[in-house]
């Protein structure tokens, strides 16, 4: 498969961290590269594995660096969580939030009630996300509340995130010891689970070519791959050309940073509807 005919998609879904930024800093050239994508007719979802902050949240960092998203048009782990719980066999409507304020109010809105501080011992579910309040009152209520027999869901398992003066502790981290003080083992929706590609792949039903985009081998790519999905790693984040060396997952395409990715999208674009014309 030529590198051209390789990336002739319709449809991308795109990670955030270390894809269209590393931190508070935009990568350069991402913001042309998604206008450049969208002029040649390509859809986009954005996702992101981070669950601190909520959609409405992330379009307005989005548009912080000149990029314009939609809510509707950005998957949170916060937001899969609120689709998955309160849905028609879903396990409850009541649920005890470890979390940020943004992740709290994503449920809310699904529609599911909070309940806070010790009333949280009687909910039907545990979420969990990383914040930075995180407590031992909380581990323990929401220790409690699973021992009780409420369900419990994670935002992701990622261990830790980059950032400038080194790792901080991510949702698994703190996934980790809920599951430790409750003995038990959480629904995770975070990629590389496919809940998240399904949701963005289900709002994009006119595309038939869609691939995910990502700096992580194991969430974008892994996940991607199990989710039936062709797969782009760029070179702006966690994984290295190194980590391409051993036999672990394989991208289908392996481009620098967004914006080879968009020249390479563009040509082939183009190439494909001159062949169409020259066939019509
Ligand atoms: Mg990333």
């Amino acid at each position: 498969m030529s590198a051209e005919k390789g990336v002739d998609f319709d449809g991308l879904l795109v990670d955030l961290d270390g894809v269209v930024w590393v931190g508070d800093r935009a990568l350069p050239g991402a913001s042309e590269a998604v206008q450049e994508l969208r002029d040649r007719g390509v859809a986009l979802m954005f996702l992101t594995n981070d669950p601190t902050g909520s959609r409405t949240e992330y379009a307005a960092r989005l548009a912080g660096v000149g990029v314009v998203a939609t809510r509707s048009e950005i998957v949170t782990s916060g937001s899969a969580l609120a689709s998955v719980i309160p849905n028609p066999e879903g396990v409850g409507s009541t649920v005890f939030v470890v979390g940020s304020s943004s992740l709290k109010a994503e449920l809310a809105e699904a529609g599911l009630t909070l309940l806070d501080n010790d009333r949280g011992r009687d909910a039907d579910v545990v979420a969990v996300g990383a914040h930075s309040g995180f407590d031992y009152d909380e581990l323990r209520v929401a220790a409690q509340a699973v021992r009780r027999g409420a369900t419990l869901y994670g935002a992701g398992r990622d261990a830790t995130f980059p950032m400038p003066d080194g790792p901080w502790p991510a949702t698994g981290s703190i996934l980790a010891a809920v599951e430790t003080a409750a003995g038990a083992t959480a629904v995770v929706v975070g990629k590389p689970e496919p809940l998240m590609f399904d949701l963005a792949r289900s709002a994009l039903p006119h595309c038939s070519r869609l691939a995910t985009v990502g700096d992580d081998l194991r969430s974008d790519i892994a996940g991607g791959r199990r989710a039936g999905l062709a797969t782009i790693l760029v070179l702006t984040g966690t994984s290295t050309r190194r980590d391409l060396e051993g036999d672990g997952e394989q991208p289908d395409v392996v481009v620098e940073d967004l914006a080879e990715l968009a020249r390479l999208c563009a040509t082939a674009r183009d190439r494909q509807r001159a062949q169409d014309r020259r066939n019509a």
